[in-house]
């Protein structure tokens, strides 16, 4: 139980991380600029400090959003992955292979809290699978989503209209 082994990655998963060891504090963050990062009305991180952190597939590529701080982010599907700054590194919490394994302790920036976003629990509840007479199309699905565990190999789907190498040759 006191083995610690976080993996995640991006959507495409063209970018994979894995956090080993006991990681740092688990929280939310309601700033301006997190909201911005992440196009959601806050931001769920999680510290690597304290633990050992490494980039296992590809890597992101950054956003200096301060002079302080760097967004890494999936270059091809866009996943907000990590927050870096002097004092380390912190990555997505909804990047995990499994969220709900770090709960969050803590909130931060509050100065900037969505009102609503307390209200978020109470609202009428849908499962997806409830449409599904609606929404024929939800039954043939095929996604493009990297599993939610590390894989072997991984042939990302291209963003829609990058360049490939295909292309180029
Ligand atoms: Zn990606
Ligand atoms: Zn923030």
């Amino acid at each position: 139980m006191t083995h610690h082994l976080h993996t995640g990655g991006c959507q495409c998963g063209a970018v994979r991380f894995r956090i080993e060891g006991k990681p740092g504090q688990s929280s939310i963050c309601h700033c301006r600029m997190c909201q911005k990062a992440f196009g959601a009305y806050y931001a769920p991180l999680i510290s690597t400090r304290g633990a050992q952190f490494g980039w296992t597939r590809g890597e992101p590529t950054y956003f200096q959003s301060s002079n302080h701080v760097r967004r890494g982010f999936c270059g091809n599907c866009g996943t907000p992955l990590s927050y870096e700054a002097s004092d380390g590194i912190a990555v997505s919490a909804g990047a995990l292979d499994e969220p709900s394994a770090l709960p969050p302790s803590i909130q931060y920036g509050i100065e900037a809290k969505v009102p609503f976003v307390d209200h978020l629990g109470a609202l009428p509840a849908h499962h997806t699978m409830d449409d599904i007479a609606e929404a024929p199309f939800l039954a043939e699905i095929v996604s493009n989503q990297h599993p939610d565990h590390d894989t072997e190999t991984w042939k990302p789907v291209p963003a829609i209209g990058a360049a490939t190498k295909e292309d180029d040759a």
